[in-house]
C-alpha cells in the first residue's frame, strides 16, 4: 500500500507559486500558439492572472485548502479579461468548494476537486473533448487519475499518469478543428497547430504534480 499522503494550505500555496512560475517561463510559447488561432493573448493572460493568485495568496494566506483556491478563482476571475481568465477561475473556485474547511486532504478529495474543477469549465464553455480547447487536456488527465488511484497508486505515481494524459491530450489538438472559443472563427484553418490552452492546463497539472512530488 502507498502511503497515504495528505495534503493542505502548503499545498495550494506552493501549486499556485509553481503555476505562477509556468506561466512566466513559457508565457512567449503560449502567446505564439494564441498568435496563430487566436489573438496572441494567452500567455500575458495567464501570466498577469497567476501572479495576482500569487499577490492575493501573499494577503492572505492562514486559510483552509478550499478557501484558499476559492480566493484563487475570484482572483482569476477579476485579473483575467481572456476567456481562460472566467474558465480557470470558476474551475478553481469550484475545486475549493468541493475540497469545504477541512485543514488537510487526501488522494481522494484532490482528486474531487480536480473533477469539480473540470466540470466547472465543462458548464461555462460547453466545451467537449476533440473541441481543441483546454478540455482535451484536462479530462484525460483526470480520467488517467481516477484510474492510477483506483488501481492502487501513491498520488504522486496517479499525477504523474495524469500529466503525461495531459500532455498527449495537449499534442492531440494539432490536427483538430477548434470548435470553441476565438480559434473557432478560424474554421479549417485552425488545424495544424497546437491549442493554447490545452498547453497551458498541461503546465498547470505538471505543477500540481512537481509540487505534490516534493520537488517544489
Ligand atoms: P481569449 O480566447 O478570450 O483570447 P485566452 O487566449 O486567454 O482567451 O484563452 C484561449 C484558450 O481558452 C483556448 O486556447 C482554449 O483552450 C480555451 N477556451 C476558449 N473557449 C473555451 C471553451 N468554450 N471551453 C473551454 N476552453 C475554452
Ligand atoms: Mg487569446
Amino acid at each position: 500500500m502507498p502511503v497515504a499522503i495528505r495534503m493542505n494550505s502548503t499545498t495550494v500555496i506552493a501549486w499556485m507559486g509553481e503555476s505562477a512560475r509556468e506561466m512566466r517561463s513559457h508565457r512567449d510559447l503560449l502567446v505564439q500558439l494564441d498568435a496563430a488561432i487566436g489573438d496572441g493573448d494567452h500567455g500575458i493572460n495567464m501570466t498577469r492572472g497567476f501572479d495576482a493568485v500569487v499577490a492575493a495568496l501573499d494577503g492572505d494566506p492562514a486559510q483552509p485548502p478550499g478557501r484558499l483556491l476559492i480566493l484563487c478563482g475570484r482572483t482569476l476571475i477579476s485579473a483575467v479579461g481572456g476567456a481562460s481568465g472566467p474558465l480557470w477561475g470558476s474551475a478553481l473556485r469550484n475545486a475549493g468548494r468541493s475540497l469545504g474547511d477541512a485543514a488537510e486532504f487526501d488522494a481522494g478529495a484532490l482528486l474531487a476537486a480536480l473533477q469539480a474543477a473540470l466540470a466547472a469549465i465543462v458548464d461555462l464553455g460547453a466545451a467537449v473533448v476533440g473541441d481543441k480547447t483546454m478540455v482535451d487536456a484536462l479530462d484525460p488527465a483526470i480520467a488517467a487519475l481516477r484510474a492510477g488511484l483506483a488501481a492502487g497508486q501513491s498520488v504522486e505515481e496517479a499525477l504523474a499518469g495524469a500529466v503525461a494524459a495531459a500532455e498527449e491530450g495537449m499534442r492531440s489538438t494539432v490536427p483538430l478543428q477548434a470548435r470553441k472559443g476565438r480559434a473557432s472563427y478560424l474554421g479549417e484553418r485552425s488545424i495544424g497547430h497546437q491549442d493554447p490552452g490545452a498547453t497551458s492546463a498541461a503546465l498547470i497539472l505538471a505543477a500540481l504534480q512537481r509540487t505534490v512530488a516534493g520537488a517544489v
